[in-house]
């Protein structure tokens, strides 16, 4: 069971709404115990397609678990370039399609499998 602080989902949610139709991209940090608590806004490209992102920028002084990124459209599916990339970016993975909720979150891991995932106070 992968769990994640509500304020990391609300600001998920948020950050979604607020980059379509482009597709918001950050990654997933935990500070203890695996719970995801963290949320890191990388350096990054935002467009249509998929987000490009430089891994040299990316932060060290964390733990990264894992990345989240937005579907513009309704399938919260993985696709093809999301499953070639998961693996560069720990082994959670969320996506949240349009319109952005709770319900429209799944949670892979690095094969594409989905996860069950719970949200804590
Ligand atoms: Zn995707």
């Amino acid at each position: 069971m992968i769990l994640i602080k509500r304020d990391v989902i609300e600001t998920i949610i948020e950050a979604s709404k607020n980059t379509y139709p482009k597709e918001f991209f950050a990654l997933l940090g935990s500070t203890k115990n695996s719970i995801v608590d963290e949320l890191v806004v990388v350096p990054a490209i935002y467009g249509y397609g998929h987000t490009l992102i430089r891994s040299g920028l990316i932060p060290i002084d964390f733990n990264i678990v894992g990345s989240v990124h937005s579907h513009p459209g309704s399938s919260n599916m993985p696709s093809k370039a999301d499953l070639n990339s998961f693996a560069n970016f720990g082994r959670i993975h969320l996506i949240i399609a349009w319109p952005f909720n709770m319900d429209t979150i799944e949670v892979y891991d690095i094969n594409g499998k989905k996860l069950a995932w719970r949200v804590i106070e």
